[in-house]
């Protein structure tokens, strides 16, 4: 792979890319990895989607949106358990549910027959998280805390890595040859699949939009990379309203899969009421992507 080095400094450069993330990125421009995660292929047709409320409030909460996600087509059951929440003070407005939201997001999981996904910020929780989940996420705010992608990729379980804020491609991706540097010490093929949540801009079309779905990564990244790549439209728009049309656009851009929030009483939701869209909203948006994913030849039936 190389690239035009005209501007170099601006992002990657052709030395960057022999000599900083060889094994992230691709040895001929049609190198594209595919991995499986609990039966679910990543990197192929399927365009996998991970739904799920912000937060595993409760343990009937999570197992009502387990349901209402697997009837709906999602394949990945998602939701936080350990929260990066922005300032320090818990309430009852304002909690994380930690060992035990783990408990109820692996046992809703099983009960419907979904893999779970979590985020993942502690390295002294990382055996927990990984006995309860299929996939690590790492969250937009650790993507370059090294040392503890490195003991994620040490676990050899596929991981999500969330792009920061404010990072460039350069900077998600010498984040992700972190993960993929363990993964090859296993043996294995890196299983990392990057994740766009939206990047800081001068102009975000509304006050409470906090972020910029940067879509044109999506191809960007596909360019240098042979790890799949997908979007998080709420995080990104950080506004339901325009979630569906983010979702949509997203399969358009190639993105390799999607993830959402999702909750029973959006205006109640604990954590970020405004982005996460109600079960009703996520139904009708999976009826519409299928026939966008199949206008170019992937689907979202597994
Ligand atoms: C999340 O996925 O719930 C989350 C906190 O995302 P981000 O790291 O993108 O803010
Ligand atoms: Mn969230």
């Amino acid at each position: 792979m190389t690239i035009d080095n005209k501007f170099p400094g601006k992002d990657l450069t052709d030395d960057d890319i022999a000599g900083k993330i060889p094994l992230v990125a691709k040895k001929t421009p049609d190198h594209n990895t595919k991995f499986t995660c609990a039966g679910i292929e990543f990197g192929g047709d399927l365009i996998p989607v991970m739904a799920g409320p912000n937060l595993a409030e409760t343990e009937a909460l999570i197992l009502d949106c387990a349901k209402a996600m697997k009837a709906a087509g999602a394949h990945f059951l998602r939701a936080g358990c350990f929260k990066p929440l922005t300032f320090p003070y818990r309430s009852e407005k304002f909690f994380e549910t930690r060992e035990k939201g783990l408990e109820w997001l692996k046992s809703a999981g099983e009960a419907v027959g979904m893999p779970v996904v979590t985020e993942i910020m502690h390295i002294d929780k990382i055996d927990l998280v990984a006995e309860h989940t299929d996939m690590l996420q790492i969250g937009t705010r650790n993507m370059q805390n090294y040392p503890l992608l490195t003991e994620v990729g040490k676990k050899g379980m596929p991981v999500m890595l969330k792009r920061g804020y404010g990072a460039s491609l350069r900077d998600w991706l010498m984040a992700a040859e972190y993960i993929a540097l363990e993964h090859d010490n296993l043996g294995m093929e890196p299983a990392i699949l990057l994740c766009e949540r939206g990047v800081v801009a001068n102009h975000t079309h509304r006050s409470s939009s906090r972020f910029l779905l940067d879509l044109q990564v999506v191809p960007a990244a596909q360019e240098v990379t042979h790890l799949p790549v997908m979007t998080d439209p709420s995080h990104a728009t950080f506004w339901q309203p325009w979630v569906r049309s983010m979702m949509l656009a997203s399969i358009g851009a190639g993105a390799d899969a999607l993830m959402l929030e999702v909750h029973p009483d959006p205006k109640n939701a604990a954590v970020d009421p405004l982005q996460c869209s109600s079960f009703e909203q996520f139904a009708e948006m999976m009826q519409a992507m299928q026939p966008v994913a199949e206008a170019i030849g992937r689907t979202l039936k597994a």
